[in-house]
C-alpha cells in the first residue's frame, strides 16, 4: 500500500475510535500528512505498525472530583488524565483547568507532547490532564479545596518515575502548591519530582515560569536569524496575559523588541508606545483581574472588548492563549499587513488553514511543538534538579534553556531539509518527534 494510503486509513481508524473529539482529530491530522516521506524511507514503521500504536493512548483516567464552595454548595467537576506514550521517559504534561476541557482536549494536548517532549531530546514520555473546573472568580480556598479533591483521585497514578504533571491554562504555581501539598499529606513522603513547576522556595526551578514563554522568543529569533533578520524594532503581538504571553512579552522587550498588544478571553489591549509589563503582571499575576483595567492607568491605550488582536498590524505575532485562536482569515490579515515571523507559544493555536496560508506566503511559522517546548524542556531540568536534591541559578537554567531552544530550531530545520521540506518547521519537528518515539517502539517490541 502507498505510504498516502497507508496514513488516509489510519486517520479515518481514530475518527471511529475516538468520536466526537475534534482537537484529538485535528492534531494527529497535522502529524500523520508529514509522515508520508518518513514511510517511504522506513517501511519497517509500517509492518510494526508503529503509526496505529502511537496514535493509541496508553492508558486513560477519568475521575469525579467533588468539591465545596464557600457556601457550602456541593459542585461536580470531571478530571482527566491521558498518558499518551512513555517510550521516552515518565508521561509529562501539564493540568489545564479551564471550563471548555473534555477528554478530546486532553488527548490532542498529550498527543502533540509526545512528539514535543521528544524533540526536546530530553528523557520524558508525553501525557496532559485537566478538569472541566472553572477557576475564574473562585476563592483561595475554593481553588485549595478543588485542588486536593483532584489529587486525591489523581494520586495513585502518578509518581516521579511514572507521571509528572505540571501547569497549564488555569493551573499556575499556586495550584501546583496545592496539588503537591495534599500529594504529599496523602503519601507520607516529600516526592519533589511529581510535579514541576513549583515554586523555587520548595523545589521548583527558578526559570521554569519564564521558560515557556522565553523559549518562545528564542525560537523566533532563530528563525529571524536564518533569514538574515533580527528582533531588535520589531512590533510584535501576543495573545493571551497568562502565563506564557507574560514571559513572551517580557523576554521580547529584553531583546529590543516593541510589544504593542496583549489580549484575555474578552478583549484586547492595544498600546502603540509599548505595553507596560509591570501593569499586566500586577493585574494577571498579583490581582488576577481582567486586561482591560490595563487602561486605567495608560489613557493612551486602547481596549478593544471582543476584539481580534491579529487585526492589527505587526512584524511578528506570537499567539499565546489557546488552540485555534488564530484562523485562516487572520492568518491573510498577518500576511497582508507585513507579518514576518509567527512563533506559537500556545497549543495549536492555527487552524490548518492559517497555518497553509503561512506557508504559502513563506513567512517564518513556528509551530507549538517546537516554538513552546522550552516550557517542558526546563521542567525536566527541574526532575533533575529534584532527582539531585539541588537547585541551580537562574542564569544557568536560562542558560540551557536558550540552548536547548537553539537546538531544537536547528534539529526542526535540518529535518524539514533531509527530507526535501526546506523551511517546514511543521515536517521537521512532526518527523524528528516520530522518529525518535519511533525508533524507541522498534528498540521496546511490542508494547
Ligand atoms: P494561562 O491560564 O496562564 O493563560 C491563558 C491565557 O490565554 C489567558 O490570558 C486567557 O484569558 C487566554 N485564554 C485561555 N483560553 C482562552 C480562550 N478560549 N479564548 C481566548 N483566550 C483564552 O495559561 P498559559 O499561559 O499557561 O497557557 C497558554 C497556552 O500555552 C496554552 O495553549 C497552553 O497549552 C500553552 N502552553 C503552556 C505551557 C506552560 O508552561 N504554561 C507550556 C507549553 C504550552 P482569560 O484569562 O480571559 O481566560
Amino acid at each position: 500500500m502507498e505510504a498516502e494510503t497507508i496514513t488516509s486509513k489510519i486517520f479515518e481508524d481514530v475518527i471511529h475510535r475516538n468520536p466526537g473529539e475534534s482537537d484529538f482529530h485535528q492534531a494527529v491530522k497535522e502529524v500523520l500528512e508529514t509522515l508520508d516521506p518518513v514511510l517511504k524511507k522506513h517501511p519497517e514503521y509500517v509492518d510494526y505498525k508503529i503509526i496505529e500504536r502511537i496514535c493509541e493512548p496508553e492508558r486513560q483516567v477519568i475521575f469525579r472530583v467533588p468539591w465545596q464552595d464557600d457556601q457550602g454548595k456541593i459542585h461536580v467537576n470531571r478530571g482527566f488524565r491521558v498518558g499518551f506514550n512513555s517510550l521516552l521517559g515518565p508521561y509529562k504534561g501539564g493540568l489545564r483547568f479551564h471550563p471548555s476541557v473534555y477528554l478530546g482536549t486532553i488527548k490532542f494536548l498529550a498527543f502533540e507532547q509526545v512528539f514535543k517532549n521528544a524533540i526536546t531530546g530530553m528523557p520524558i514520555g508525553g501525557g496532559k490532564g485537566g478538569s472541566d473546573f472553572d477557576p475564574k472568580g473562585r476563592s483561595e480556598n475554593e481553588i485549595m479545596r478543588f485542588c486536593q479533591s483532584f489529587i486525591t483521585e489523581l494520586y495513585p497514578y502518578i509518581g516521579g518515575n511514572i507521571d509528572v504533571p505540571a501547569g497549564d491554562i488555569g493551573v499556575g504555581a499556586r495550584e501546583i502548591g496545592y496539588l503537591f501539598g495534599q500529594y504529599k499529606r496523602i503519601t507520607h513522603s516529600y516526592e519533589s519530582g511529581v510535579l514541576t513547576g513549583k515554586n523555587p522556595k520548595w523545589g521548583g526551578s527558578l526559570a521554569r515560569k519564564e521558560a515557556t514563554g522565553y523559549g518562545c522568543v528564542f525560537f523566533a529569533d532563530e528563525m529571524l536569524k536564518v533569514r538574515g533578520k533580527a528582533l531588535e524594532g520589531k512590533n510584535c503581538l501576543v495573545s493571551g496575559s497568562g502565563n506564557v504571553a507574560i514571559y513572551a512579552m517580557e523576554k521580547l522587550t529584553a531583546l529590543g523588541a516593541r510589544v504593542i498588544a496583549c489580549s484575555d478571553s474578552n478583549g484586547v489591549i492595544y498600546h502603540p508606545q509599548g505595553i507596560q509589563l509591570d501593569t499586566v503582571k500586577e493585574i494577571k499575576e498579583v490581582k488576577r483581574q481582567r486586561i482591560h483595567l490595563y487602561t486605567h492607568e495608560y489613557k493612551e491605550a486602547q481596549y478593544i472588548e471582543g476584539g481580534n488582536i491579529w487585526d492589527i498590524p505587526c512584524d511578528i505575532a506570537l499567539p499565546c492563549a489557546t488552540q485555534n485562536e488564530l484562523d485562516e482569515n487572520s492568518a491573510r490579515k498577518l500576511v497582508a499587513n507585513g507579518c514576518i515571523a509567527v512563533s506559537e507559544g500556545a497549543n495549536m493555536p492555527t487552524t490548518p488553514g492559517g497555518v497553509k496560508v503561512f506557508h504559502e506566503a513563506e513567512i517564518a511559522y513556528g509551530p507549538g511543538k517546537a516554538a513552546n517546548a522550552g516550557g517542558v524542556a526546563t521542567s525536566a531540568l527541574e526532575m533533575q534538579q529534584n532527582a539531585s536534591r539541588d537547585s541551580w541559578s537562574f542564569d544557568t537554567v536560562e542558560q540551557r534553556l536558550h540552548s536547548i531552544m537553539r537546538n531544537i530550531h536547528q534539529e526542526c530545520f535540518e529535518t524539514a531539509a533531509e527530507y526535501g521540506y526546506s523551511n517546514n518547521y511543521v515536517v521537521g519537528a512532526n518527523i524528528l518527534g516520530f522518529r525518535r518515539v519511533a525508533e524507541a517502539m522498534l528498540a521496546f517490541g511490542i508494547i
